[in-house]
């Protein structure tokens, strides 16, 4: 068998570790001090590779967020004798920083303890960015999937949702809770008078204006569908409920929209339902914004332009 000479092994070894992209490190554990780290580490991070002396050096080089959590992490883990990885935000010498994934070997005495570590560092900040892009992007699909997209308003399905929350949270500490449906009146009419675009300009003014009917945080406006509006006011007495559907009213009132074709007036209005009701345990919530919403068809009946308040609980 032909061995090579030992020296010709380190150098091939060296010339293999050096050229990688990942930066090879070692560790000894007895005095923490580096034994060994790659020269690229200075192409990376800036830092000198003579400069990285003790694990002091490396833990200060890691951004103040998350240092304390990664020494912890893995000083426990070599303790433990287990191989481990940590991903987390070198400092560069420059003042900036590099995302990077730690993989770290632990070689144990014959009796357990750790005697050393051997690792890599690799370099993932693309990969961070990536990541990072990936969730801004899901954060804003989620924000677009609750969100109605001509109005900018929330959507039926984050009514849904906020109802739910809301009827449970009023069940629960038996509190009253008011919901307010709202309609445009004859807004087929404005349709076919004035196009269907500036059909959608009205919806988004007056989605606009009602917005800022509920005066209170935990007060919710909705475009429920078409143009069909909805507010949920949480612990809301019906008689402070039906003062907001007054407003919502005037509001709409005061804009003095133009509707040549309405047939009770040259000016756009809308027609409301609105009840209260202290929700008990049979009682779905469901069930009663259907309730409110034949208080809202009453509204219409009786001539539009109105409020029609629900005498109990549907
Ligand atoms: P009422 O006074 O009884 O409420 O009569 P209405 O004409 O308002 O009610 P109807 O339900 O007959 O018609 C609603 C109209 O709203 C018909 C539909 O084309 C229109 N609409 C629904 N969504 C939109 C939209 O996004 N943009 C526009 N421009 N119109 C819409
Ligand atoms: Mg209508
Ligand atoms: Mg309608």
């Amino acid at each position: 068998m032909h061995n090579p000479p030992a020296d010709n092994d380190s150098t091939i070894y060296k010339t293999l570790l050096e050229s990688t992209k990942a930066i090879p490190w070692k560790i000894d554990w007895a005095s923490k001090q580096f034994t060994y780290i790659g020269p690229q580490i200075e192409r990376l991070l800036g830092w000198s590779q003579d400069s990285w002396q003790s694990v002091e050096d490396w833990a200060a080089r890691i951004h103040q967020d998350e240092r304390e959590s990664i020494v912890n992490f893995c000083v426990e883990r070599s303790l433990h004798g287990a191989d481990h990885e940590a991903d987390y935000r070198a400092l560069t010498q420059d003042g900036g920083y590099v995302w990077i994934r730690d993989v770290v070997h632990v070689i144990r005495t014959p009796s357990g303890e750790p005697e050393a570590l051997i690792g890599f560092m690799f370099d993932i900040s693309e990969r961070k960015k990536t990541e990072e892009q990936l969730l801004q992007l899901q954060k804003q699909l989620e924000e677009y999937s609750y969100k109605d997209g001509l109005t900018n308003v929330a959507n039926r399905r984050m009514f849904d949702r906020v109802l739910e929350q809301t009827w449970l949270d009023a069940k629960r500490n038996q509190q009253p809770l008011s919901v307010i449906m709202i309609d445009i009146d004859f807004f087929k009419q404005y349709n076919d008078f004035y196009g269907h675009l500036q059909g959608d300009e009205v919806l988004k003014r007056v989605a606009h204006t009602l917005n800022g009917a509920g005066l209170r945080v935990k007060d919710f406006f909705a475009r429920f569908g078409g143009e069909e509006f909805a507010l949920i006011l949480p612990e809301t007495s019906e008689a402070s409920a039906i003062k907001i559907a007054e407003r919502c009213r005037n509001l709409v009132f005061k804009e003095q929209i133009p509707h040549a074709a309405s047939k009770i007036g040259q000016i756009l209005t809308i027609s409301v339902g609105v009840a209260s009701t202290i929700p008990v345990s049979n009682h779905e919530s469901k069930v009663f914004v259907e309730f409110v919403d034949s208080l809202l068809y009453q509204a219409k009946k009786a001539g539009r332009n109105q409020i029609v308040q629900g005498a109990n609980q549907g």
